[in-house]
């Protein structure tokens, strides 16, 4: 088995948080490590209410392939997700049941806002529904489609990655993120 993954240069091992490196040794900061650790492990909570949930399914499936990026584990607890993906129309009666998953989720936590409709209600600009998640969550990245495919979703992981992996660990303890929590009403 090991043969395998030596001789099977496809399978490539994460790179290396910048430090300092000296023979026998190397030292990089916390804020790099634990950001390492975080970007490659963020368990998806679906939040899936319409076809953009469909795509999320074939992202799951074998040819896109999640896992590569440390997301395989769908988690249906909030309790135990990092990254709530929401796709699909969100009805102002959804509204809260949104907002409630989103409190009940642990910090450190992201939100990524999958298609047209989560980010903005898309197509259907009509009373009964929300104009877009971030009136009621904060939203860290946004993927546009309508549906938006898989390899879109992928991106919008990716660069939510990015936001993860240089997030300093003292963020959520910051007088901006009370701030930004405060915006919303969220304590
Ligand atoms: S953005 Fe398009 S594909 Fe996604 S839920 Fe809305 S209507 Fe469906």
């Amino acid at each position: 088995m090991s043969n395998l993954i030596e001789n099977n240069t496809s399978i490539k091992v994460v790179d290396m948080p910048s430090g300092v490196e000296g023979p026998g040794f190397f030292a990089t900061t916390l804020d790099k490590a634990v950001g390492l650790a975080r970007k490659n492990s963020l368990w998806p909570l679906p939040f899936a209410t319409s076809c953009c949930g469909i795509e999320f399914m074939a992202t799951m499936a074998t040819t896109y392939d999640f896992a590569r990026f440390g997301s395989e584990r769908p988690s249906f607890s909030p309790r135990q997700a990092d990254m709530l993906m929401v796709m699909g129309t969100i009805a102002k009666k959804m509204g809260p049941v949104l907002r409630q998953v989103y409190e009940q989720m642990a910090e450190p936590k992201w939100v990524i806002s999958v298609g047209a409709c989560a980010s903005s209600g898309g197509i259907f600009d009509t009373y009964s529904v929300l104009q877009g998640i971030d009136e009621i969550i904060p939203v860290d990245v946004y993927v546009p489609g309508c549906p938006p495919r898989p390899e879109q979703i992928i991106d919008g992981v990716l660069r939510l990655q990015d936001l993860v992996a240089n997030e300093s660990i003292r963020r959520r303890n910051s007088p901006e993120y009370d701030k930004l929590l405060a915006k919303y009403n969220i304590e």
